[in-house]
């Protein structure tokens, strides 16, 4: 059986990433955008990292190579019935070499929308979850096959991998606990479910979790529990997750945890977010202009343009004075901040004298709401309610304000790509929001959360769109902000190696 073994400071980490999501193969939300760029920044600073993704119908296969044949097929004792199950997995290479698990029932589709769909989400991540650990105890015992120093799990969806892996060593079906890392990308979701899949989880219960839990299985709280370190992804939510009021329940199983809990700032994909080289968007910036008054030129004739072309194509008036605003994200109260965002506009838009572009899937009934809000001011807002990556990358080319009033948010990738494209963001202050802008330098920050505290922000940012120096003045700032990967991903490469010193 294979012994874990000891790594000196410079050998190579070989570290397995394991994810829902991951663009551009397939992505839902941030998560994606994150799986689909820190594995490639840490390999360019050597890491032998592989990604673990479930082999959904609709991946988009442009950028893989994906072999005929699955190179592993294995088989998985699963589900109330003990059925015997079979997984495929195909080794794919792309910019980061990928293991896609392939199984008819389980793993082929990644269900969106009701709370029906929700429970059979979380059977198909334990399963997925089952199917990764049975994967490594497997190879465990074959001489010559890559195998990781590190499991680096992310949100709910893998992080029961980390129990898993405690229980395969007792059972010793592994010889050592393999190192995890559990990266929090949202508390809020936890991968709960009352009873049915508990019977199929029966050895999870005996050992690890406590007499209470015996009614309901958490797999964010067990991954919490049996994970040998634990980040989240800015420093502030890594303090505000200890508190009652953010830590949703978990705040004390975390406060018992904090000595192996930190904060790391996501980064965003400088290849994908390059207004320079983005074929998302109609009018790219023009390429490397160092002079700075030639530089303030080009972005005001980007912002200029992508404006034009972004109020053509979402069908409002084309006006280069009005300054735009734009929202895109989840369309819910709960986090994003729709319900304040409605309240503000109700107030905002019968004055007139600006324009809202709003993008973004959500709850039907906070989606019904802002399309009656739109058809009553039809040429002053408008509201695309799809996932749409191209539009996504035009408004943020041509908005002139990005408005983020979330109630919490982790790290928030809008507001960094937002100021990529020369876009100021409008955002609340809490979690990496207040971690990445700094009120009147990048950006304009509000505390309360409140339709009128945010209404109040608007108005500062159409006083400043109206301020055409101190408008170009913070354009110019945000620009010059570095949200790529560099920094970030040196940190985790020094958290995979702290732990590789803890071992378990
Ligand atoms: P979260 O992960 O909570 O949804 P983030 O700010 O971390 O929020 O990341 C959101 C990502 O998803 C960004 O890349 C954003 O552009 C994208 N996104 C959100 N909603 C949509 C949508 N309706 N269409 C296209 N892209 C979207």
């Amino acid at each position: 059986m294979r012994e874990l073994l000891p790594l000196c400071h410079n050998s190579i980490v070989r570290v397995l990433y394991c994810t829902s999501e991951s663009a551009p193969i397939f992505k839902i939300g941030g998560l994606g955008d994150v799986a689909g760029s820190l594995p490639k920044a840490l390999r360019s600073l050597g890491v032998d990292i592989r990604v673990a993704m479930p082999f959904y119908d609709d991946i988009n296969t442009q950028t893989l190579t994906i072999p005929q044949n699955p190179g592993i097929t294995l088989k998985l004792c699963f589900g109330s019935e003990k059925r015997w199950e079979r997984v495929d997995i195909f080794k794919a290479n792309s910019a980061v070499p990928m293991y896609l698990f392939a199984n008819r029932r389980y793993l082929y589709s990644y269900p969106i929308g009701s709370s029906a769909h929700y429970s059979k989400l979380v059977e198909r991540f334990v399963f997925f979850s089952e199917a990764i650990v049975t994967w490594l105890s497997d190879i465990s015992l074959q001489t010559g096959e890559w195998f990781p120093d590190i499991i680096h799990l992310n949100d709910w969806h893998t992080s029961l991998v980390a129990m898993l892996i405690r229980l395969h060593q007792k059972e010793r079906r592994l010889a050592q606990v393999i190192p995890t890392l559990l990266t929090i990308h949202n508390l809020s979701y936890r991968g709960l479910q009352a009873h049915g899949l508990i019977e199929e989880t029966e050895h999870l219960r005996s050992e690890f979790a406590d007499k209470r839990e015996k009614k309901h299985l958490d797999t964010l709280k067990l991954g919490i529990r049996a994970s040998t370190r634990i980040n989240t992804v800015s420093s502030r939510y890594a303090k505000e997750i200890l508190t009652a009021e953010y830590g949703g329940g978990l705040n004390r199983l975390l406060g018992k945890r904090r000595g192996r809990l930190s904060g790391i700032l996501n980064g965003i994909d400088y290849d994908v977010w390059n207004p320079r080289s983005d074929r998302l968007i109609k009018y790219r910036l023009q390429r490397g202009n160092d002079h700075p008054e030639r530089s303030r030129m080009d972005y005001s004739l980007f912002k200029r343009q992508n404006k034009f072309y972004l109020q053509r194509s979402v069908g409002l008036p084309p006006h280069p004075d009005v300054p735009l605003f734009a929202f895109i994200g989840r369309i819910e109260p709960q986090q994003k901040g729709i319900d304040i965002l409605i309240h503000a506009l109700e107030d905002l838009l019968p004055q007139g004298g600006l324009q809202i572009v709003i993008l973004g899937t959500g709850e039907a009934i906070w989606e019904d709401r802002v399309h009656k809000l739109a058809s009553l001011h039809k040429s002053l807002l408008t509201f695309s309610d799809r996932f749409d990556e191209q539009l996504a990358h035009q408004i943020y080319a041509g908005a002139d304000f990005i408005l983020i009033p979330s109630k919490y948010e982790p790290c928030g990738l809008v507001q960094m790509i937002a100021m990529r494209y020369a876009t100021i963001p409008i955002v609340r202050r809490t979690g990496g929001l207040a971690d990445t802008v700094v009120d009147g330098k990048t950006g304009i920050v509000f505390d309360a959360y409140s339709a009128k505290t945010l209404g109040e922000a608007v108005r500062r940012g159409f006083a400043l769109y109206f301020d055409n120096k101190a408008l170009v003045k913070m354009r110019g700032e945000i620009v010059k902000q570095d949200f790529s990967w560099d920094r970030s991903a040196k940190e985790y490469l020094a958290v995979y190696r702290r732990i590789l010193e803890i071992k378990n």
